[in-house]
């Protein structure tokens, strides 16, 4: 269970756009509940740098992603969430420039070796964006269109209808299946999308910023959401919105960058301990608004 979701925003405003986290309003749980106490770990970054080009846009990066719980990137705009991110699921090797080093595991297996397949590695860890982005075709097709390039051989109208109950989605649209994706409001348009991508049952969902474009009530929407997505998957998700951060994970990772440009890894912990009693002093300094 997530042991901030019973607290209050600490912040009404959602958009990120206000003052720091009001630490006092976060309640304390002593009891040992965080996905990191004995977790086990499906995702693991070794020392990871990433490049475009001959800029490192991010350096060393050691991050651990306890199963079934929702795991934050936090830190100034520019300095690696979503280079960070996109590297999870290999997205960047579309971009020519790119490259990374290190090693990324997912359940023990290196996604950089060369016998991987990315296409496959994306299958396994799907993505969310921050615009929310249906294709143009009907709702139904559009939850349909990653199994039947799958091959999915299972009855299609089951599958479609409990993705969209999984999103949270099925009763805004069950009598209009064939209306288009793009004719939902923005917070369904990203609930569709989160179906899209369960409906291929990965293990791993990232989420790049994916309420930054919604209004606060979608906002939380989404966020009551991944709590009940996060028993059946993990989930990885940037947010330039620390309030959404403090209410929605398990686990913060703080980043932050050099004089060079090139992102690292202040601090990794438990998100209550992150806001409340962070070890560093960059990490403070981010999370009461001091900088940042
Ligand atoms: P964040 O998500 O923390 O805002 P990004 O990962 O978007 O940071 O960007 C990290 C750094 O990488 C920035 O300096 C940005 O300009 C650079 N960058 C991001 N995407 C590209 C790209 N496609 N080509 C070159 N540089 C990029």
């Amino acid at each position: 269970m997530n042991m901030l979701s019973e607290a209050p925003p600490a912040d009404p405003q959602v958009d990120g756009s206000g003052p720091a986290i009001r630490i006092a309003a976060v309640p304390r749980r002593d009891e040992a509940t965080s996905a990191t106490a004995n977790a086990e770990y499906i995702v693991e970054l070794q020392d990871v740098s990433c490049y475009y080009g001959s800029f490192r846009a991010v350096r060393n990066v050691d991050i651990k992603v306890a199963k079934n719980a929702i795991t934050a990137l936090i830190g100034p705009s520019g300095c690696g969430k979503s280079t960070l991110l996109r590297t999870i699921n290999r997205m960047n090797d579309l971009i020519p420039s790119y490259r990374s080093e290190g090693r990324i595991l997912l359940d023990g297996q290196d996604l950089f070796a060369k016998s991987v397949d990315p296409v496959a590695v994306r299958r396994r860890v799907g993505m969310v964006f921050q615009k929310p982005n249906p294709f143009p075709k009907s709702l139904y097709d559009n939850v349909a269109f990653g199994p039947r390039i799958n091959g999915y051989k299972g009855n299609m109208d089951e599958l479609v209808e409990r993705s969209l109950r999984r999103a949270a989605l099925w009763d805004d649209v069950k009598d209009k299946m064939k209306q288009s994706g793009m004719a939902l409001s923005g917070g369904q348009q990203q609930r569709l999308c989160i179906a899209r991508t369960i409906a291929v049952n990965p293990e791993v969902i990232l989420m790049d910023e994916p309420c930054s474009a919604l209004d606060p009530r979608s906002t939380l929407q989404i966020e009551e959401l991944m709590a009940e997505l996060k028993r059946d998957y993990t989930i990885v998700i940037v947010t330039h919105n620390m309030q959404q951060a403090a209410r929605a994970s398990d686990t913060t990772v703080f980043m932050t960058m050099g004089d060079d440009r090139a992102g690292y890894v202040v601090e990794q912990a438990r998100t209550i301990d992150i806001f409340t009693n962070p070890k560093n002093q960059l990490t403070e300094d981010y999370v009461s608004g001091r900088f940042g």
